[in-house]
Parts: C-alpha cells; structure tokens; sequence
C-alpha cells in the first residue's frame, strides 16, 4: 500500500515535490524521448494530476521539446542536478508524467503495462501479462481500470 501525499525529489535535494492525490495510472514507456531524459532504457511514467503536484523545496526549471508523436511538451527539472521530475502538455493537458524514480519510496509503484514498444531495448522484457502500445495507446481506459485494480490507496 502506499500513502498520501507522495513525496520525492531530485538527485542533489534542492527540489522536494508532493502529490496530494492519488496517480492516474502507471506504466513504463520506451520512447526515445524517456531513453534519452532517462539515459536509460524507459522511464517508468506515474501519471498525476497536474493540480496535485506541489514543490515544497527548490523551484524547477523548464525545457519543451516536440515528442515522439509531434506534440509540444514540457519538462520540470532540477536547474542544480538535472534531474527530471516532470513532463506536461502544451498547452496543460491536467496532468504530468512523473519520473517515477524520483519517487523516495518506490516499492509500491506496480506499472500496468509498456507504451512505445516499437522503440524498447531488443533486450527488455515487458510488464509480464501487462497491457501493451506500439506507439501512444489507443485508449487509455484499459491502463486506468489495471491500474485501479491494483487498489495502492
Ligand atoms: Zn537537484
Ligand atoms: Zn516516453
């Protein structure tokens, strides 16, 4: 189980973050976009309300970028470390992608399934018996009903 609100923050601590309400869905997504914020190989992607998250140390600094699908994005980061803590719309959407390894506690976080398969590690294995998306999925119903049937809050 986890509790509210979650808390996290970046590598070097200048910024600490809060989010008062439960995330929307999680899972992990292997665009070229979260390898190369990541350096890694996907970023596991909580999906929170935008209205929910609250800096409480530090302020961040902001990048955007046109994503993989062709949108405007944006990005909170630490300006001292680097670390990214957020990507959003824009304009907003209502919600952000949060880095969930900046999470302090992540041994409840549970991702329902892989997104932008098409670009993952030939070496990756996926969420097993997760939901799966070529790209974007279609509908993001599916990824919302899994994720609640986990019942974390
Ligand atoms: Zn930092
Ligand atoms: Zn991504």
């Amino acid at each position: 189980m986890a509790s509210l609100p979650l808390i996290g923050g970046c590598m070097c601590g200048a910024l600490r973050y809060e989010v008062s309400a439960p995330p929307v869905m999680i899972y992990i997504c292997h665009c070229t976009n979260c390898q190369r914020i990541s350096g890694s190989a996907f970023n596991v992607s909580v999906i929170v309300a935008e209205a929910a998250v609250r800096f409480t140390a530090g302020d961040p600094a902001r990048v955007e970028w046109v994503s993989d699908r062709g949108s405007t994005r944006c990005g909170l980061f630490c300006g001292a470390c680097g670390t990214r803590i957020v990507n959003g719309g824009v304009p907003s959407t209502g919600v952000y992608s949060l880095r969930g390894g900046t999470l302090d506690d992540t041994s409840w976080v549970q991702p329902v399934g892989d997104t932008y398969t098409r670009s993952a590690q030939p070496w990756v294995t996926f969420v097993e018996g997760g939901l799966r998306a070529e790209t974007v999925p279609v509908d993001y119903a599916p990824f919302i009903a899994a994720y609640q049937a986990q019942g974390r809050f």
